[in-house]
């Protein structure tokens, strides 16, 4: 089949990926002038366990499953990874509830590699960390999320894909048997396709509503969620990722490292209605108050405002997290379209994973 994929972030990059390799021939449009220009280049670079997410969830099946398959991807093609490891912490006996309750999830959802630990045990690992108690999970690393990438589009090329830059799609409308795709930018024109993945990150929603028929009741609301991050001015003291317990739309201000062994901090939930990518350094009041609960050493003045990535969310503040909505045509009744909606975390860990049943569902 002749499928479009809309969007090169590292979702859009590994459906085409996987498309080209399944014998697809794959175009990607992307409005901007290179991959990686939207959220997949504004994240923390984890792979994730999957032990949080609810069971049977979207996030929690793919997380576990793409998780394997990213370490595997990478292995392969030599991208740049580290299993060094994650601590989620509990600096008192409610927070020792809520990671008891993070491990009974992790053991639902199939995540191996989890040992509950006591303060001191954790402190063994992690000299400077004050807690009474934390889950270790061996299984969370850090990948070189733009090397993951360069591989991807790589791999499509090589199976005869290609990236059109600089053009963003403008309408879609479907006139059996083909999608017929409307492009803007310096070459804009109409090209017909068999089938059509929008991956459009935050773009996703502005896309499906400019689907002709496509049921306005399908389309969910986008909720921006801001991720702020502050980097660490000073020699890093951890060499694990840690965790506080979950906040409302994230999973708390924690230590974050690249493979340079560089630590920084982030992010926190800032609900905002516009897109904007501006760091307020008063936002570091809070990062000192709750990073220093679990490690209290924490020098004055050693936060600075670094960047920051916005969640494309699907619920709001105090809501129950939505899950990943992947709305293929059973669920809008269009054939061979499928919209990812909601693709924030853990998308990059679970992309190789989303990728595949995407690719499934277009036959
Ligand atoms: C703060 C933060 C931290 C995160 N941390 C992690 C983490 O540690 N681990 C993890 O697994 N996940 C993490 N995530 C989630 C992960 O980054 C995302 O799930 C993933 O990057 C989403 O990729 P995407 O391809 O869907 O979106 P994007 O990367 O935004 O790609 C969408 C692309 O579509 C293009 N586009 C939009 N509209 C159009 C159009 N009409 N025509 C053509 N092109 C269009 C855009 O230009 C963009 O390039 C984090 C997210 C955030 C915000």
């Amino acid at each position: 089949m002749q499928v479009l994929v809309v969007g090169a972030g590292v979702i859009g990059l590994a459906i085409a990926r996987t498309a080209a390799l399944a014998g697809h021939d794959v175009t990607v449009a992307e409005m901007t002038g290179g991959i990686a220009n939207g959220v997949s280049s504004r994240n923390s670079e984890v792979v994730h366990g999957g032990l949080y997410y609810p069971t049977n969830s979207l996030r929690a099946y793919h997380c576990v499953r793409g998780r394997r398959m990213l370490y595997e991807f990478c292995a392969a093609h030599g991208v740049g990874f580290r299993k060094c490891g994650k601590l989620i912490v509990a600096t008192n006996e409610n927070e020792l509830a809520k990671v008891e309750t993070i491990q009974k999830q992790g053991e639902i959802n199939g995540v191996e590699g989890m040992d509950m630990l006591g303060g001191n045990a954790a402190r063994a690992l992690e000299g400077e960390l004050s807690c009474i108690g934390a889950l270790l999970s061996a299984e969370t690393g850090i990948v070189d999320s733009h090397g993951y990438m360069t591989a991807l589009w790589g791999e499509l090329e090589d199976h005869g894909g290609m990236i059109a830059f600089e053009t963003p799609v403008e309408r879609i409308s479907y006139r059996a048997p083909h999608w017929r795709v409307q492009f803007g930018g310096n070459e804009p024109g109409t090209i017909e396709f068999d089938a059509v993945v929008n991956a459009a990150g935050l773009g996703a929603q502005a896309l499906a509503r400019r689907v002709e028929g496509y049921p306005a009741d399908k389309v969910p609301r986008l909720v921006l969620a801001k991720g702020n991050y502050f980097s660490f001015a000073g020699r890093p003291v951890f060499s694990r990722l840690v965790y506080p317990t979950p906040v409302d739309g994230g999973l708390g201000v924690h230590v974050t490292l690249d493979l340079a062994g560089r630590m920084r901090f982030g992010p926190d939930v800032e609900w905002i209605t516009q897109e904007t990518y501006t760091v307020d350094p008063r936002r570091a009041d809070s990062f000192y108050a709750r990073i220093r609960t679990y490690w209290p050493s924490l020098p004055d003045h050693s936060l600075v405002p670094d960047y920051c990535g916005i969640r494309p969310k699907l619920t709001g503040p105090g809501e129950p997290a939505a899950d990943f909505l992947i709305a293929g045509p059973a669920a809008h009744g269009m054939p061979r379209l499928v919209n990812l909606f909601g693709i924030e975390s853990p998308g990059l860990t679970s992309s190789l994973s989303i990728a595949d049943d995407v690719t499934k569902l277009l036959n």
